[in-house]
């Protein structure tokens, strides 16, 4: 349900109005604390959904837990707000609904997720029964939603504060010093400065980076990508794009517009996506090196940017100019930090620390992870556990998974158009998402010691899935510069692939540590079999081996040439042709198969 009943929403205007619901007067100017006289044991900077979920997060897990989140907004967000990380992906979604119990709140207050969809083949981008089309035709197994942040905002501070969680609106944090004895964490709030002390202080104040800016932690990342975005006060339905039916009729009623819908072309893609109260969410987001980001930096460029490269949209959205809501831009967004957490007791989380790219929506996932590892940390310090090697463990752990997923963005929006590369692409990236991360996110591996220890030993699950990874990342950059091809004129159904069905539909099952570890050794076996067809089809196009040549996902390159692959492909490593798995990649590969010399077959 939603939290915002008339009672909680009294509450929330006290909240905004005064320190009516902290428990005690702030103290002003408050000198050094000792450890055992900090006024909190967490203080939370930035009230965005990083730290609100954050402090539910531990208040859930640590009932005594002391929490004070100083937020500078002075009031509720407003609906269809300011703000984007609107579409939820798996983990994302298994972090609110399940470890945060947020379920009912998102399915009575926001809307379901009809998955992701793209629409590929550019060179139709008039029109869309044209295109390639990739979906599924039902819900994906595990739920997921499309949210209003400033209604999940709104009702997360309601949530918050309804479990003892103190929340100060309109309140700036100015500085912090940091001391392992007890933080001093200055705000203003009316123009009054005030002053807390508090065992640990966490970041969460977004983009405005405050402990990185003040340790120095800032970090580049080799990945330049601007967007621009704006929400329009009226439903956009893709299904009336077009008359024809039997395109329509892909996919059952009422149900397309409900997707992370993505117009692909080279260089960008574009989302739509729906918002209650339909309302609709609109982003071109690319790659300086194919489109400068001042043609699209204004509503009224973004516009004529659309009708060039989508056309069909710009004509559809043209009609809803009037209800323009509000539009935003964001020029070289991805950014890294040189550290997450520290036993020193502070931690940045969100937006606050790094970001990559928003294509397959990992904002919030990265917030489930930071703030999963941010909170055993301190649950575990509050306990008088030694956290040293647990934060050093967690601190390598993110950078690894963090540094290892940007590769699935980096380089790659020139592949954006190319729509046979961008069918392997998309089974490969969602394919690896549901079989590691989401299987260890729900089974709480990446704060159990044991599989971590298991997982990043030298020749463990974590360091053969990121070669594999960055095999088949390279395996795209190189095909995408000898790809030529126009594929046009199918609509695809996710879950007909068998093995993505299998992934999405295990999503959430529980397992002990035992048979978690079996669990992501047998999914890392699949994705061996899924790179090693991938790699068969790919390397018969380009180098003409046969296609059914046994294949090391790990030791061969698609940059060897044809008498290196062939000799590769007898090592003992190379695994021999899985028929299930070859059907399903069948099922996306359109391109010719090159049987023998000079001979195709389709
Ligand atoms: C173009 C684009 C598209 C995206 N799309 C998606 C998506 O579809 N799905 C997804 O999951 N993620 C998406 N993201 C990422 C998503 O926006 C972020 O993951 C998420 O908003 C980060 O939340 P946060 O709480 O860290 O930061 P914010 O939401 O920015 O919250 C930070 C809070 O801190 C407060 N604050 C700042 N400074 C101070 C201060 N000094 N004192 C007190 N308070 C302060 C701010 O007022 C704010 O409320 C997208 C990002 C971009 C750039």
């Amino acid at each position: 349900m939603c939290f915002i009943t008339k009672q909680a929403s009294y509450r929330y205007l006290l909240v905004t109005q005064d320190f009516l619901i902290t428990s005690k007067p702030l103290n002003q100017n408050t000198n050094m604390f000792n450890e055992n006289q900090a006024d909190y044991d967490v203080v939370i900077s930035g009230g965005g959904l990083a730290g609100l979920t954050l402090a539910l997060q531990l208040k859930k897990s640590f009932s005594a837990c002391r929490i004070l989140v100083l937020e500078k907004r002075k009031e509720p967000a407003p609906a269809a707000t300011h703000k984007v990380g609107e579409s939820l992906s798996e983990l994302g979604a298994y972090y609110l609904r399940e470890v945060l119990d947020l379920k009912d709140n998102l399915v009575s207050c926001q809307l379901r997720k009809f998955g992701f969809r793209f629409f590929l083949t550019p060179e139709h981008s008039e029109d869309i029964t044209r295109r390639v089309e990739v979906g599924s035709k039902i819900f994906n197994p595990f739920p997921s939603h499309q949210v209003d942040r400033g209604k999940l905002e709104n009702d997360l501070v309601i949530a918050a504060i309804d479990k003892g969680i103190e929340i100060v609106l309109g309140a700036k944090v100015t500085s912090v010093d940091l001391s392992k004895k007890g933080h001093h964490i200055r705000f203003e709030k009316n123009n009054v400065e005030h002053g807390v002390a508090a065992k640990w202080f966490v970041d969460a104040t977004g983009r405005n980076s405050l402990l990185k800016r003040k340790l120095n932690l800032e970090k580049e990342l080799d990945h330049n990508i601007n967007s621009a975005w704006f929400r329009l006060d009226a439903k956009i339905d893709i299904d009336f794009w077009s008359d024809n039916i039997s395109w329509r009729n892909f996919v059952a009623p009422n149900l397309r517009h409900l997707a992370t819908n993505h117009l692909m072309g080279e260089g960008y893609w574009v989302w739509i996506i729906p918002l209650v109260d339909d309302r609709t969410s609109i982003g071109i987001v690319a790659d300086p090196r194919y489109h400068a980001f001042d043609t699209f930096n204004s509503f009224e460029k973004s516009m004529n940017w659309l009708k060039t490269y989508e056309p069909l949209a710009a004509s559809i959205l043209e009609k809803h100019t009037d209800k323009l809501m509000d539009f935003k831009v964001m020029k070289n967004f991805a950014y890294d930090s040189k550290q997450f957490y520290s036993s020193d007791r502070w931690a940045v989380t969100g937006e606050a620390g790094a970001f990559l790219d928003p294509l397959y929506s990992p904002g919030s996932d990265f917030i489930g992870l930071s703030n999963t590892w941010i909170a055993d940390l301190i649950n575990r310090d509050l306990k008088k556990e030694d956290i040293n090697l647990r934060s050093l463990v967690y601190d390598h752990s993110h950078k690894q998974l963090f540094r290892g997923w940007a590769a699935l963005y980096r380089d790659m929006y020139g592949l954006f158009g190319k729509t046979q590369i961008m069918l392997m692409k998309i089974i490969w990236d969602w394919a690896t998402y549901w079989a590691i991360p989401n299987v260890l996110f729900s089974n709480k591996g990446y704060i159990n010691l044991d599989v971590m220890k298991l997982y990043s030993s030298p020749n463990g699950i974590g360091h053969r899935f990121a070669t594999l990874n960055q095999n088949m990342q390279q395996l795209f950059l190189f095909w995408g510069q000898h790809y030529k091809e126009t594929i046009s004129d199918h609509q695809l159904n996710v879950f007909d692939v068998g093995c993505l069905k299998q992934l999405q539909s295990e999503i959430g099952h529980k397992y002990d540590q035992d048979e978690l570890i079996s669990k992501i050794e047998s999914n890392l076996d699949l994705l061996q079999l899924i790179s090693a067809e991938i790699f068969r089809k790919v390397s018969n196009q380009l180098h003409d081996t046969p296609v059914d040549m046994n294949v090391d996902p790990y030791e061969m390159k698609i940059t060897y040439d044809k008498i290196e692959l062939l000799k590769k492909s007898k090592s003992i490593g190379a695994l021999m042709v899985d028929e299930s798995i070859r059907m399903d990649i069948g099922k996306m590969w359109f391109s010719k198969i090159k049987k023998q010399e000079n001979e195709f077959v389709q």
